[in-house]
């Protein structure tokens, strides 16, 4: 037989959270009353979480079952390979860190069932640092002005989906991509609830720096092509302005004649324009980047093994 509803974890170094959090999963899955299936995707954990994702499959051999990743191939990839494999009619993720509250997934569900296809939470009251907070404000703002993409809170990975937008989702075959977004983009009706939020329960964040702002450019360059475009404008503008300037030394020379001064001014325009440049080159690059790791067509992920039980 298989779930109504499909639970997609990924797991990166998450032994201090694994058992808190599946005890939690399973008592509000229980109460809902409904069939379901949790899927843990073991992202090449390096602590015992992956021992101990095998041991939930040995309790609940039904409704258990856990791909164990080759190495970290971050946490979308990790809810991809899910993607890849659910049973189940409503698709739900969430973050292994306790963050998400397992109980609010029936809220989320029942607005799945009055007939939307895509529920995104926003968090109420987020506990993150003051940094993330602000940050994540920055970004989800940029990101509402460059796509087209209507979402309060990106971050926010505790969401359901209708199992026709999960397919379409995993067939994307996209090597770097961000979930929400490419949901958002195949979604009909999608709508928004509010859902709690904790602070992690234990551990810390598995994002460093570095890895949120590659994170972040995977949102932008791979929904949006604004920030191409919004460099040729810059360049136009510039050169027009650079024109202008030129018109005016030109004139200028021969008006009052030659000048010396003013060098440092000089190199100050200069240094902000290679500047410039160099930004260009940058967010050339990361699409360039980006390009290359799809022409290449290496699998996104390595599976080592899958540990489930299905009937028949
Ligand atoms: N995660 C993952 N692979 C990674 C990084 C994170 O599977 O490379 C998982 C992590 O175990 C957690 C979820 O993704 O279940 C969200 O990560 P985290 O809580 O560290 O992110 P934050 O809440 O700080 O944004
Ligand atoms: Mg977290």
């Amino acid at each position: 037989m298989t779930p109504y509803l499909s639970v997609v974890i990924p797991v990166y170094n998450e032994e201090a959270n694994l058992e808190a959090l599946f005890a939690r999963l399973t008592k509000a899955l229980d109460a809902l009353g409904k069939s379901y299936e949790i899927l843990f995707t073991n992202d090449g954990s390096r602590d015992r979480s992956g021992t101990m994702l095998r041991d939930f499959h040995r309790r609940r051999p039904r409704e258990v079952r856990v791909i164990d990743f080759n190495g970290n191939f971050g946490q979308h990839m990790a809810i991809m390979a899910a993607f890849e494999r659910v049973r189940g009619e409503v698709v739900v993720t969430l973050d292994a860190d306790l963050q998400n509250p397992p109980e609010e997934i029936g809220k989320l569900v029942v607005a799945i069932e009055t007939g939307h296809d895509v529920v995104g939470g926003y968090r109420r009251n987020r506990q993150d640092t003051f940094f993330r907070r602000y940050a994540s404000r920055l970004i989800n703002a940029l990101r509402a002005r460059i796509t087209h993409i209507r979402m309060r809170d990106q971050g926010c990975m505790l969401r359901a989906y209708r199992r026709r937008i999960v397919d379409l989702i995993a067939s994307s075959g996209e090597n770097t991509t961000f979930i929400p977004a490419l949901a958002y983009s195949y979604a009909a009706n999608p709508t928004e609830v509010e859902v709690e939020h904790a602070a992690r329960a234990a551990g810390e964040s598995k994002y460093s720096l570095y890895k949120l702002i590659r994170l972040n450019f995977d949102l932008m360059t791979g929904f949006s092509v604004v920030p191409l475009q919004l460099f040729t404008l810059f360049g136009m503008v510039l050169s027009v302005l650079s024109g202008l300037f030129v018109a005016y030394l030109f004139i200028r020379r021969l008006v009052i004649g030659p000048e010396a001064e003013g060098v440092f001014t000089l190199f100050a325009i200069l240094y902000f324009l290679v500047a410039v440049g160099i930004l260009g080159l940058g967010i050339i690059g990361e699409y360039i980047g980006r390009i290359y790791q799809e022409v290449r067509r290496r699998p996104r992920f390595v599976i080592r093994e899958v540990v489930e039980k299905l009937d028949g």
